[in-house]
């Protein structure tokens, strides 16, 4: 059965102290376990220390982006050896403020994919419509080209370590989310379209989470849907209080 999960990425939020001080209040308020697996994305300067303040805890931790070459001169970035190396297996791909503000394309997307399944990586890969290919009734075409372009050529096999989180850029941080329906409709058209890529049985394992707004208030409602296997949260998971209500809302 496909996993749910529960991600909260920090984006450029929190330094070491402040991540000190929201991780322990996760360890309290998720001492219980959810029934859903719970990650962290800290910034890269977190990382470390966060991965050493959960060890013994069922939360896992996962870097926000990589690199996609092995090493070299690039300065100012990360490798999959560097996060692999303090024990980070998981990375966020392909996020809408990674596309809109650094560039990253569907065919950057690729190489970056391919280097972290190389290193044997969890992969949470984001993608999404604009408000404006939604109102143009885009969002299908946009969705099925993200993934096509950036995942199709993947053997099967690999899809063991891809977790896909649709996010409508037009719900992110925005306090707009889609609506359940709408996530159910776009998360069973993406089912379809990895099934007919591959086969039934690919596109059933494979988890797709929700982004956009997501918050305690509408969590368990979009939870509730059959397609919907989780969320990954912006703002609300940088509040110990909120993130731990929605990672218990299943
Ligand atoms: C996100 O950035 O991935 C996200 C979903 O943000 P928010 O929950 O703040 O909309």
């Amino acid at each position: 059965m496909r996993a749910k999960i529960v991600a909260g990425n920090w984006k450029m939020n929190k330094n070491i102290a402040d991540s000190g001080v929201l991780l322990s209040e996760l360890k309290e308020k998720l001492k219980e376990t959810p029934e859903a697996k719970v990650i962290v994305a800290p910034t890269f300067t977190n990382l470390y220390y966060a991965f050493e303040e959960l060890k013994g805890s069922d939360i896992d931790v996962a870097a926000q982006n990589m690199h996609q070459a092995e090493s070299g001169a690039f300065t100012g970035e990360i490798s999959a050896d560097m996060l692999t190396s303090i024990g980070v297996t998981t990375v966020i791909l392909g996020h809408s403020e990674r596309r809109a503000y650094f560039g990253e394309t569907d065919e950057l997307l690729a190489e970056k994919v391919a280097t972290a399944l190389k290193h044997n990586m969890t992969i949470i890969f984001c993608f999404g419509e604009e408000l404006e290919e939604r109102k143009d009734n885009n969002h299908f075409a946009v969705v099925e080209s993200q993934l096509k372009n950036a995942l199709f050529s993947l053997d099967s096999s690999a899809w063991k370590q891809i977790v896909l989180a649709y996010e409508p850029v037009w719900a992110i941080g925005t306090g707009e989310t889609a609506t359940p329906e709408q996530a159910q409709e776009m998360h069973a058209f993406i089912r379809k379209t990895i099934s007919e890529a591959y086969t039934a049985e690919v596109a059933e394992e494979v988890s797709i989470l929700y982004g956009g707004s997501v918050k305690p208030a509408n969590a368990k409602e979009i939870f509730a849907k059959p397609d919907v296997d989780g969320g990954l949260i912006g703002g609300a998971s940088l509040d110990a209080e909120s993130f731990a209500a929605i990672a218990n809302s299943f």
